[in-house]
């Protein structure tokens, strides 16, 4: 069987990634000049089911609790196991108990546990919500380091657009934004981050601030590099982070830690989030068309259970045909 997968995101590579290893031959098409140009380029990294569970449906935990299992499966060692931190300063302490009232799989932290977790917020939170099952990854390094994957195990790729000239028994179309024109009830999210470079805090995991108007968190990345991120505005306009979005994430940063103060702000950047109404993800097919997208604020933490599920779809219809086939002989 030969399948084309359009778009090299999260959810074109996971795609990849779960038909190379059924023994499907698979070709990769990315409009533009390498993998993960669109959001998924942009992203935290947070594998974080039961924190997202705050604002997201039931099946965003049921999808991705086991996605860190599958990126560990993927990408060895990539995959950091140390949860989340979620705390407030103390004029949005509220926070917390909404926040703890609409999650679980979390326990309640006070100031002491807070500085065993993460020394350099020692003395700076009086209490937080502690998500032990969750995890992060640094995004860039898993496109790269899948992309690389996929090559070994036999797919190609094309990129800047090029088309392929052979047909394909399933197209699977995973471009994001660029679906719009035929999936018409998808819409952008627009997060801006920035990345800041100190080596004045050290953090372990993904710390969450939250607040009343604008939550956001710092991801560690290592090597003293830090993302901050992430607005979410009801548009799809890619342009620069605008001064208000950047004194917002420049905020959080220092509230969590003033040193941030004195931190380099070495990128800023803006992605536009593939949603739909219910911000789930879905799979639609027409013809031999199959169109996965609808990410939202989810790609790396749902991309492994969704791709698995095109791939059993295809792999049933595909069992359904030969079976045509061998009664059509008989
Ligand atoms: C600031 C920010 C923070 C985020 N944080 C997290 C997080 O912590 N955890 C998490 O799980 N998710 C997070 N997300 C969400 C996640 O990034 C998205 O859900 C995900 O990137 C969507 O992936 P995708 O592959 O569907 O789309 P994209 O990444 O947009 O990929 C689509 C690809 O298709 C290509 N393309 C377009 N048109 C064509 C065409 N005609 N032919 C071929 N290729 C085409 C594009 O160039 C692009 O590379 C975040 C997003 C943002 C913006």
């Amino acid at each position: 069987m030969r399948i084309l997968v359009r778009g090299a995101g999260v959810a074109g590579l996971a795609m990849a990634f779960e038909l190379v290893t059924r023994g499907v031959d698979v070709l990769v098409c990315e409009a533009g000049p390498r993998v993960g140009s669109g959001a998924s380029w942009f992203a935290g990294g947070m594998l974080a089911p039961w924190c997202e569970r705050e604002s997201a449906e039931a099946a965003v935990v049921e999808l991705g609790r086991l996605s860190a299992d599958w990126w560990d499966a993927a990408l060895p060692g990539l995959v950091q196991r140390h949860g989340t931190l979620v705390v407030a300063p103390p004029r949005d302490a509220a926070e917390l108990g909404r926040f703890a009232s609409r999650t679980d799989g979390f326990d309640r932290v006070d100031g002491d546990v807070i500085a065993t977790l993460e020394p350099d917020l020692e003395g700076r939170f009086r209490q937080g919500l502690f998500f032990t099952e969750e995890a992060h990854l640094d995004p860039r390094a898993a496109l790269s380091r899948l992309h690389g994957r996929l090559v070994e195990a036999g797919v190609r790729f094309l990129f800047d657009g090029e088309q392929p000239a052979a047909a394909f028994d399933h197209v699977i179309d995973c471009t994001g934004m660029a679906a719009r024109n035929v999936l018409s009830a998808l819409r952008g999210v627009r997060g801006e981050l920035l990345y800041l470079e100190t080596q004045d805090v050290r953090l372990s995991r993904p710390v969450r601030l939250l607040h009343p108007r604008i939550p956001l968190y710092v991801v560690p990345r290592g090597d003293g590099r830090f993302m901050v991120g992430a607005t979410m505005i009801e548009s799809d306009d890619r342009g620069p982070v605008t001064a208000r979005s950047l004194m917002e994430l420049l905020n959080a940063a220092y509230t969590l830690h003033p040193a941030f103060g004195e931190a380099r702000v070495v990128e800023t950047g803006a992605g536009v989030r593939p949603a739909f109404t219910d911000n789930l993800p879905s799979i639609e097919r027409s013809g031999n068309a199959i169109y996965l997208n609808g990410f939202h604020r989810h790609g790396f933490l749902l991309a492994p259970a969704m791709a698995k599920r095109v791939a059993d779809m295809i792999g049933k219809t595909e069992t359904a045909h030969a079976r045509d086939r061998e009664r059509a002989i008989a």
